[in-house]
């Protein structure tokens, strides 16, 4: 019988953790330091974040989350709550504390003909649209199919059909959520109707979500793909004025960057400035074939793989994560010859193995959700950009901060604002950015009814109001 005590919180004086009587009482898997899946299973998606829990608990039901929440309650241990293990920030993993790992729960209902989908919180964006994509049914979610619903979901979800079909918590029908009392909550318009609007947007700090009701659109055959342009100022903006005036069935999102040794890139343009546009085009093939006509027409493609397809091939495999890189987000309203110029010249300035300036042209569906209907409260905004920088060595770090800084202080249209989803371990300034305004207060109000104590806190986190 092993026990580990663990002291990770400022806030409290945790207890033990058994690990023999936890797997006791759980249905799911319990792996402890001395287990042979150890490592692996305290892995996320990012490298950098080496942290030791003192148990992972790969949960198989709702009745697990309950058993692991109150655990985390009455240890005082820090609890990381894990879906896909993409957080930005490694949210997803606990130094010394416990991780409630989601992600053996997979289980996915589609209801053809009623057009919606139950679907557990473990499955990823990936695993979802290529079985919804069996029925030429989707739900959009972001860009890597590697990406748990779970965080992407809570965050908001920007990603291939944002102008067509919104985020997608604009599909989100209900939710079902354990809460830091250990209830499991049934969450929609009628029922808890103050978290169902925290969640949409709020991200973890408000329970654990174990599965959601999601709508489904008929999206099957799409015209989408890879555009590689060559990147100059003038076709940087020209690219953005077309995605915006295309018509809404087009998403696009524009990777500027210095054109990496890849084997699809013919060798001459490796090093060259390039604009590398991830494009779907969901609605009918012959609309969508002249839509992106109007973009290879900027200049001409070095590589052109849009062609009609199904949705979910959108969706390549992808590897881990970079171990050192920085990043900064936020919103902008408008990319002129002037923001063009701004980028080409700090993407050339970088001493990065890899610098990338993207670009997700926004609107349509997605801003024609009221702005206070969900915590997500960027609905406005015209262009979100994310900045970024890939490195071989931890000494060149503040380089690349300085890099990134310049950067973004250089586009910054005033406003600022960011997804909470794309906000790595950059402080609460960063956290109250992405909850503009009365956003704020009102999830904070909500946070101190659900979560007085704050044990879900390791996540972009909303302090709960004292008088919630
Ligand atoms: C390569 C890459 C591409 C991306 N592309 C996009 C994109 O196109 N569009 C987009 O919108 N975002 C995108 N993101 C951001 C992504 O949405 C966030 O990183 C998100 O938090 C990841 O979710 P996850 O479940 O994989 O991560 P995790 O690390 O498992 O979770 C992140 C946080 O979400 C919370 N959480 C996760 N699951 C649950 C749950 N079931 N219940 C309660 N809280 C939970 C926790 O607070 C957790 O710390 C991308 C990220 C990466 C790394």
């Amino acid at each position: 019988m092993t026990e580990h005590t663990h002291s990770s919180s400022p806030q409290t004086s945790p207890t033990a953790v058994s690990v023999p009587q936890l797997r006791a009482t759980l249905k799911g898997q319990v792996i402890a330091p001395q287990d042979a899946g150890y490592d692996e299973a305290r892995t996320v998606f990012y490298g950098g974040f080496d942290r030791h829990p003192a148990a992972i608990v790969r949960v198989a039901n709702p009745t697990d989350v309950s058993h692991v929440v109150a655990l985390a309650r009455e240890s005082g241990l820090e609890l990381a709550v894990r879906s896909g293990g993409h957080s930005l920030a490694g949210h997803g993993v606990s130094d010394g504390g416990i991780v409630l790992d989601l992600s053996d729960m997979k289980n996915l209902q589609i209801d053809v003909e009623g057009r919606t989908a139950w679907a557990e919180t473990g499955l990823t964006a990936g695993e979802y649209t290529a079985a919804t994509g069996a029925h030429g049914l989707t739900t959009g979610f972001g860009d890597t199919g590697s990406v748990g619903i779970g965080g992407l979901t809570l965050g908001g979800g920007v990603g291939y059909l944002v102008r067509k079909h919104g985020l997608t918590i604009d599909d989100l029908i209900s939710a079902e959520v354990v809460t830091a009392d250990g209830r499991l909550l049934s969450v929609d318009a009628e029922s808890h109707p103050d978290l169902f609007w925290a969640i949409r947007g709020g991200g973890g700090n408000f329970g654990v979500a174990t599965r959601f009701r999601f709508r489904l659109h008929e999206v099957d055959t799409i015209v989408g793909g890879m555009l590689v342009l060559p990147a100059t100022p003038g076709v940087i903006a020209s690219f953005v004025a077309e995605a915006e005036a295309a018509p809404e069935e087009l998403s696009a999102i524009a990777n500027i960057m210095v054109a990496p040794p890849m084997p699809f890139l013919p060798a001459e343009h490796h090093g060259q400035l390039v604009i590398m546009a991830m494009m779907v085009y969901a609605g009918e093939v012959e609309a969508g074939e002249r839509t992106i006509a109007q973009f290879r027409a900027l200049a001409t493609p070095l590589v052109d793989t849009v062609v009609p397809k199904p949705y979910p091939e959108m969706y390549e495999p992808m590897g881990r994560g970079p171990d050192e890189e920085v990043a900064r987000s936020m919103f902008i309203d408008s990319v002129d010859d002037r923001a063009a110029e701004t980028i080409v010249e700090h993407l050339r300035a970088s001493s990065a193995q890899m610098a990338v300036a993207q670009l997700r042209i926004l609107g349509g569906a997605m801003a024609r959700v009221p702005v206070e209907a969900t915590a997500f409260a960027h609905r406005k905004r015209r262009i979100m950009v994310a900045l970024g920088a890939v490195y071989e060595h931890r000494e060149e770090a503040a380089v690349h901060e300085d890099w990134v800084s310049g950067f973004a202080a250089a586009l910054c249209q005033g406003d600022g604002g960011v997804y909470v989803n794309f906000v790595g371990e950059e402080g609460e300034a960063r956290v109250r950015e992405a909850y503009p305004g009365s956003t704020w207060d009102r999830l904070a109000a909500i946070k101190g009814r659900y979560d007085p104590t704050n044990l879900f806190r390791l996540n972009q986190n909303v302090p709960p109001a004292t008088d919630g």
